[in-house]
């Protein structure tokens, strides 16, 4: 049984054992052989602790063939996978419904809240709501009531709750810093929400969260490095190593927000000419204002650019060839394998990936191999489940 400030255990054991959790979660269903590879066990040392994870009901073997196996680690040679013709495979796979939990992403003024298995798979509808106020004690009010309702026929009941904000964490349980959510001082989120809905909780910073969430369920498993660009109300970066995201403690300050993208762009609050506040979309909606010579919300310009009309397919190819220029900074950098896009306007970049691409290789040197960039798919429900795979992350490790 939980408490309301420890989750339940759902396995004792050695660092090794939460390892051995991790990447079945990962990269399941996945052979004894290739995991005792990747972790760097020997197979009698893999076969003790994938036998006290059956037991304690935490993974499962299953009869696989290659093609029901899970990805591998890019550029892993599994030592199996050759040969054994005939012989029956079998492979281990994480018992996703065993356990339940909760994402609770708030973004701007509003939440989306989803309850997941250990799988990150979905078990609810996704609720995206609007918050009533953002009066920390309101908002606890707000999702403790969304959560109860949400998990009510959830069986097992949640373990875990993880909550992803626009801002900076503390401690996986404070939040100090939540510019959109108007929060200058200290919240104790976590203590808050746990006593409001009697589920232990655990808080991060969204991008943190995203980036989780693609390095264990996500296009970026077993990617060793990667980086994540965000576009919308703000301008976010991210990098992962070796499937986790990269610390330091001011990372959550957006630190990318004023990187020079375009020495002809507009002028930033803080001054700057073209830094890379104008990929935001108050800068855009101002821009787009600017050349239709009215005032015009983003939304307008969105509509705009889908529909083609010509000034707001223009400003959406300078944004794509501004944000290419972004990308190429973080590849030449970061030297990640991949630069995923993702945030509200991220459908943006898909309006001219030409752009994308030529601003790319305009600032990379031709002789350096091109790095990967790609768009994900944008909803907030995902943005919740990205909230949701912390708090799994947090339970298994
Ligand atoms: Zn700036």
């Amino acid at each position: 049984m939980s408490t309301a400030s420890t989750p339940d255990h759902w396995f004792e054991g050695s660092e090794f054992t939460h390892r051995v959790a991790q990447a079945v979660a990962q990269y399941g269903p996945i052979s004894r052989t290739a995991l005792a590879q990747i972790i760097g066990l020997s197979q009698g040392a893999l076969s003790r602790i994938t036998s006290d994870l059956i037991y304690a009901k935490v993974i499962e073997e299953v009869p696989t063939d290659h093609d029901d196996e899970g990805p591998l680690p890019l550029g892993f040679i599994a030592k199996d996978r050759t040969n054994r013709r005939g012989r029956p495979r079998t492979s281990m796979r994480l018992r996703g419904q065993q356990r339940s939990f909760v994402g609770v992403n708030l973004h701007g003024t509003a939440l989306s809240v989803i309850v997941v298995d250990a799988l990150c798979r979905e078990l609810s509808e996704c609720r995206n709501e609007s918050l009533a106020s953002t009066d920390p004690a309101a908002v606890v009010r707000q999702i403790a009531a969304i959560v109860e309702e949400l998990s009510a026929n959830i069986k097992p009941s949640p373990s875990l709750v993880g909550v992803s904000v626009g801002g900076h964490p503390f401690d996986d349980r404070d939040i100090t810093y939540a510019p959109f959510l108007h929060w200058d001082d200290t919240v104790p989120l976590a203590a808050m929400l746990q006593k409001a809905c009697a589920i232990p909780v655990v808080v991060a910073n969204d991008l943190d969260a995203l980036l989780l969430f693609e390095s264990w369920f996500g296009a970026g498993v077993g990617i060793p490095r990667f980086a994540l660009l965000t576009i919308g109300a703000g301008v976010g970066y991210a990098l992962s190593e070796q499937g986790e995201p990269v610390d330091y403690p001011d990372k959550s300050y957006g630190l990318i927000g004023h990187a020079l993208v375009d020495n002809h762009g507009p002028r930033c609050f803080a001054g700057h000419v073209g830094c890379a506040q104008c990929l935001t979309n108050a800068s855009l909606a101002e821009e787009y204002s600017a050349a239709m010579g009215k005032a015009m919300s983003f939304e307008d310009f969105a509509t705009d650019a889908r529909a083609g009309k010509a000034q707001a397919q223009s400003l959406a190819d300078t944004t794509c060839f501004r944000l290419g220029t972004l990308i190429a900074t973080v590849e030449n950098f970061a030297m990640p394998q991949q630069v995923f896009i993702n945030g509200e306007s991220s459908f943006l970049a898909r309006l001219n990936t030409e752009s994308i691409r030529s601003a790319i290789n305009s600032l990379r040197p031709s002789r350096a191999s091109k790095v990967d960039f790609t768009i994900l798919d944008f909803s907030w429900d995902y943005w919740a489940k990205a909230a949701a795979a912390n708090a799994i992350a947090h339970y298994l490790l």
